[in-house]
């Protein structure tokens, strides 16, 4: 892929020299940990062309978008409202931060004690090593946790795009008016980033496009309820992660052709591994492109993920908007209501969360829950607990683990994975 590509990144202003160390990290893990597993969904082709294209072909359609006059708006959030970029002509793409990098220059702007997700942001941008964030017109950060919200007023020193959206992080009335009245605002910094304004067609189409997109990722999950499990969870993982910056028309018919081999494979009990494998749930900080560490521990220590109960996940997906509104402000409510009931962490009290977890795996038939919080993540280290009291009490063994990026600890969570999957069986 490379010899074609180099012009169009050093236009983008990237160090070839990092970005091609990067490239050569992710195609030997890509390779060593996707490639070689057995019994895959024919289908997962799409994605392995996808990887095999990241910082290509995808980044040439969205040159090709700019060109065409489109905005590329970047995210780091669920939060942040694919169907208001859409409607507005701009597209939303999730920017990677599951790998470290420029790990030294980097701890020149935050402290060694943040977590790794907000490290990561800040190395690839100034590590000069993704496309993506280059190709962005605007970059939107978020108040979420303390460790964002404060990177951010950092972040704005080494990016001249970025874009700060306030969040509630209690679920009242005044914390919905809060989502409302910041949805509105980033629906006319949209506008006006594009020149385009959204019109009760446009946000119905891109509701529609959005809907249809998360209602392929749900239909994925619901399959992953069988046993055998037809399809891996680091398969599975891979989908929910490329759902953040693929073109959404081609993701959905992509996911679909999966999920339609996926039947087939279940009506044929034919799995991705042996039925009664132990199976695991995965719960809580988002696992970013190309963090695979934890799932590829889990999977080759004779356990099946057969749920992510995350923002990579179906945190992230489900709930969809209500199609029924006829008039902007009416669908911006809408769209509200949904994104109203992502029980992140952040909030408090967050009730739904423990709950949502209990239903997944109680729906998915797991046997074990793990915990995977990455370290410093406050809030959700602190709810971990919580999570690990509820769960057993209904008697589902929880095993909550403290990571980071790097590879040091990977001897030690096979241990302590291997040793909980044995008490699973
Ligand atoms: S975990 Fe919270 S802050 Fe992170 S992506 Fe999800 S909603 Fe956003
Ligand atoms: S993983 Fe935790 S600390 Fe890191 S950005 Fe997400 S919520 Fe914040």
């Amino acid at each position: 892929m490379s010899e074609n590509y180099r012009q169009m990144w050093t236009e983008l202003g990237l160090d070839l020299k990092a970005h091609d160390a990067l490239l050569g990290v992710l195609s030997e893990a890509y390779q060593n940990i996707f490639m070689a597993q057995d019994n895959r969904p024919e289908a997962m082709s799409y994605f392995d062309f996808v990887m095999s294209e990241v910082h290509g072909l995808r980044i040439k359609e969205l040159l090709d978008e700019k060109a065409a006059g489109r905005k590329i708006i970047g995210s780091y959030c669920v939060f942040v409202p694919e169907e208001i970029a859409l409607a507005a002509n701009a597209t939303l793409i999730g920017l990677c931060t599951g790998a470290d990098f420029a790990t030294e220059e980097v701890e020149k702007y935050l402290p060694r004690n943040t977590c790794a997700l907000i490290k990561s942001a800040f190395g690839f941008k100034l590590g000069r090593v993704c496309p993506y964030l280059e190709t962005t017109d605007m970059v939107v950060g978020e108040n979420t946790c303390d460790g964002k919200k404060k990177a951010y007023e950092s972040f704005k020193d080494i990016i001249n795009n970025l874009y700060v959206m306030d969040l509630p992080q209690v679920k009242s009335a005044n914390g919905k008016a809060l989502l409302k009245a910041e949805y509105v605002r980033f629906k006319e910094a949209a506008e006006q980033l594009t020149g385009v304004q959204v019109t009760a067609e446009s946000l119905q189409a891109a509701i529609k496009l959005v809907n249809a997109k998360r209602a392929a990722m749900l239909r994925l999950y619901q399959l992953r309820a069988a046993d055998p499990a037809p399809i891996s969870g680091l398969d599975a993982l891979l989908a929910n992660q490329v759902f953040f910056y693929d073109n959404p028309e081609r993701f959905t018919a992509s996911v679909n052709k999966i999920c339609d081999e996926l039947e087939q494979r279940i009506k044929d009990n034919t799995g991705a591994f042996p039925a009664k494998m132990p199976r695991i749930l995965v719960s809580g900080c988002p696992q970013a492109m190309p963090n695979w560490k934890l799932p590829a521990i889990i999977e080759t220590s004779g356990a099946v993920i057969v749920g992510e109960e995350s923002c990579v996940g179906e945190r992230g997906v489900r709930n969809l908007v209500d199609e029924s509104g006829t008039s902007v402000d009416e669908m911006l409510d809408a769209i509200v209501e949904r994104y109203f009931k992502v029980d992140c962490a952040i909030f408090t009290p967050n009730c739904d969360r423990l709950q949502h977890i209990e239903q997944m795996a109680k729906a998915y038939n797991a046997d074990g829950v793990i915990h995977y919080g990455l370290q410093f993540c406050t809030p959700y280290l602190m709810e971990s607990m919580p999570v690990q009291k509820a769960l057993e009490q209904k008697n589902i063994p929880c095993l909550r683990i403290e990571t980071d990026y790097s590879m040091e600890d990977m001897g030690q969570l096979k241990t302590r994975v291997e040793a909980f999957i044995e008490q699973l069986k």
